[in-house]
């Protein structure tokens, strides 16, 4: 990246320490520990020390790159340590999840409800024939059996593969052949937007092209609003079949680096990749930045927004939380049903205190306007985090004013499927945040950012964004395809891990993440970050969300195409597009002014919330478009694609 582009980003000075009185109370506050987190073996083995092994480890690490062995020779069980381990004490009576249903019913599991259920629903698996090494495909909405149903496969040894729950029948058949898995549990149907959304009969349809699932668990949920239908032999009720099994189960011992599960991700630049996570390295990885980065307490009540089809909800609904013993919310529907202030309903509800949600969301919120939070009560709130994408600076500030009342420490956390846990994150009793960085990669963490030929670039330049050693949490490989692994991962640089992200590192040496690599675009020989371009749309008082791409242009090689979708109660204009273009003219400088402005009610998104570029890149350029299985809504890009071609001519 030139440096042209650097001074181009955008000027953000604001900068947010700690209050005294945050950092007084902090998990961690002596800035010695990223000193301490060099000695990876002693950093990693120290901290493993504090969990319960059927045996110990041999080594902390064997690194044989691109492969990585963490704390070879030990055994344990993950739930063991994020159940069995709480019994003995107050946690046992403790509420591990508050689950809230969309249409309002509840139920709370403490860690001894937790226990139970999982122990019921792996004897219920065994009675089925599953046994350590197979594959279970979960695909079911927000519901309690969902955590139980994973805990259940980690505790006899089978690896889980969970599919988000807004997958449609081709995905889910993809993801199940690919992992060759002979179960799946689903519900009759989850509730969504108060509708009911047909999981059993995605399921039905995906299975005809799975031959190697023999058996179905079927969680009830929606009753007779799915008007679901069993198929005799195949197909199980979860409630009939769990109800009646023992209320114990040994935990399988597993090795350091069995398979504890594989997750697709979501798929914005490509054909899903299985992304291969073991248990004792993802067990530390998770349970320590949990502690750390949301500065969890034992009295904290914490909700992370996430689906657990996806690596958030993995690492931070589900095994982050639990391994500390903590209190987590889930809940099951949409923000805005039945109105748009149904999150900041939660939040007064249940006392939340650590609430984690993603930018996506955050500038959703925005364009609804701030009545809907200003009408609760969101004072128990000590904690605010972001994941996902790169959170605009405008944003950010709204999070902080409107959602945080300036009170909350704002961690944005840089991490990825593939990464299993948190790498890039303020420390919050530490670190000085601002708008729209991730600031310092954690303790133990070793990124750095690199030009073409990788090596370092100094600070106030931008590059690549990579990691210099393994981490504990880190995929272990592609399931079923190493080769993959080594090319996507481990072959733009030699032993170093590409993790696809542009970057740039600001004089202070904190990261500002710049979106995917390939959204930079080349304009005029300038290379210019899409992010660059969006955050100053954002900055727009009109502006909702914008999503830039690079259009083929005839002179400069790229030109700009906006895609704009203002807040509520600004009309679309010419004059609005001139304005548009520019404000970001002033922003960033002539160069960035974008071509072609467009507006748009929605912007194609990833089921996960990602805006899809690559779909916008074939509007743009008037291609077919590519594979569109994994947005969220189908018709969002049509209706794009046939206003961007009435316009264009
Ligand atoms: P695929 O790899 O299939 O295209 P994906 O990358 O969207 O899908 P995830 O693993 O869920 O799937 O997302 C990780 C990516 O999300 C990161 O590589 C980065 O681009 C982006 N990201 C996540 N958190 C942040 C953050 N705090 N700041 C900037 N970017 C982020
Ligand atoms: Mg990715």
């Amino acid at each position: 990246m030139s440096d042209e582009t650097i001074a181009n980003l955008l000027n953000e000075e604001r900068t947010f320490p700690p209050s005294d009185a945050f950092r007084a109370q902090a998990n961690v506050s002596d800035p010695d520990i990223y000193e301490q987190g060099r000695d990876l073996e002693k950093f990693w083995g120290d901290y493993a020390e504090g969990f319960e092994w059927f045996r110990k480890w041999d080594t902390v690490l064997e690194w044989d790159p691109p492969f990585a062995k963490w704390f070879q020779g030990g055994q344990l069980n993950i739930t063991v340590n994020c159940i069995d381990r709480h019994l003995n004490g107050p946690r046992r009576n403790k509420a591990a999840f508050i689950w809230e249903g969309e249409p309002g019913d509840q139920r709370v599991l403490t860690f001894a409800d937790l226990h139970r259920e999982v122990c019921q629903a792996a004897n219920a698996l065994k009675s089925l024939g599953v046994k350590k090494g197979d594959r279970v495909t979960i695909y079911l909405g927000m519901v309690p059996e969902l955590p139980i149903a994973m805990l259940a496969c980690a505790r006899i040894g089978a690896a889980h593969s969970v599919i988000f729950g807004g997958f449609s029948p081709d995905a889910i058949a993809e993801r199940v052949q690919d992992s060759e898995s002979n179960l799946v549990i689903t519900a009759d149907g989850g509730w969504r937007k108060g509708g009911v959304v047909p999981l059993k009969a995605n399921t039905d349809e995906a299975l005809r092209s799975c031959p190697t699932v023999k058996n179905v668990i079927v969680v009830q949920r929606v009753g007779s609003a799915a008007n679901c239908k069993m198929k005799d032999g195949r197909d199980h009720w979860w409630q009939d079949l769990v109800r009646d099994q023992p209320r114990t189960c040994p935990p399988e011992p597993m090795d350091s680096e069995d398979l504890l599960y594989i997750l697709y991700t979501s798929g914005t630049t490509g054909k899903p990749k299985g992304i291969a996570h073991t248990t004792a390295g993802y067990l530390m990885g998770t349970a320590r930045t949990f502690e750390w980065v949301f500065d969890a307490k034992e009295d904290d009540v914490y909700w992370c927004t996430a689906d657990i089809g996806w690596v958030t909800g993995h690492s931070y609904i589900v095994y982050g939380p639990l391994a500390n013993g903590a209190t987590g919310v889930m809940y099951e529907g949409a923000p805005d049903h039945p109105r748009r202030d149904r999150f900041w309903d939660i939040v007064e509800k249940y006392r939340v205190s650590l609430f984690y949600t993603a930018p996506t969301a955050i500038r959703t919120f925005m364009r609804w306007g701030d009545s809907f939070p200003n009408g609760r009560d969101l004072s128990s709130l000590r904690l605010l985090g972001s994941v996902g994408e790169p959170i605009n600076p405008e944003a950010w500030m709204w999070y902080h004013q409107v959602i945080g009342k300036e009170r909350c420490p704002i961690v944005d956390t840089w991490w990825q499927t593939e990464t299993g846990a948190i790498m890039i994150a303020p420390l919050p009793g530490l670190t000085v945040a601002k708008p729209g960085s991730a600031t310092r990669p954690l303790p133990g963490v070793d990124a750095d950012v690199v030009d073409q030929d990788g090596n370092s670039v100094p600070l106030g330049s931008g590059g690549f964004l990579v990691l210099r050693q393994p981490w504990p949490s880190m995929l272990r490989t592609i399931y079923g395809d190493p080769q993959r692994y080594r090319d996507v991962y481990w072959s733009r640089f030699e032993n170093l891990y590409f993790a696809g992200d542009g970057c740039k590192r600001d004089t202070d040496g904190d990261y500002w993440l710049l979106g995917r690599v390939d959204d930079v675009m080349l304009v005029s020989g300038h290379n210019i970050s899409t992010m660059e371009v969006e955050s100053a749309l954002v900055d727009h008082p009109a502006v909702a969300e914008a999503a830039v791409v690079g259009k083929a242009h005839e002179i400069k090689g790229q030109g700009v195409a906006a895609f704009v979708t203002l807040r509520s109660g600004h009309a679309l204009s010419h004059d609005m597009r001139e304005e548009l273009r520019e404000h970001v003219a002033r922003k960033i400088g002539a160069i960035a002014r974008p071509d072609e402005v467009y507006f748009s009610a929605e912007l194609p998104k990833t089921r996960s919330g990602k805006i899809m570029r690559r779909l916008l890149r074939d509007i743009a350029d008037g291609r077919a478009l590519g594979d569109t299985t994994t947005l969220a809504d189908p018709n969002v890009v049509k209706k794009l694609r046939d206003q961007y071609e009435s316009t264009e001519g």
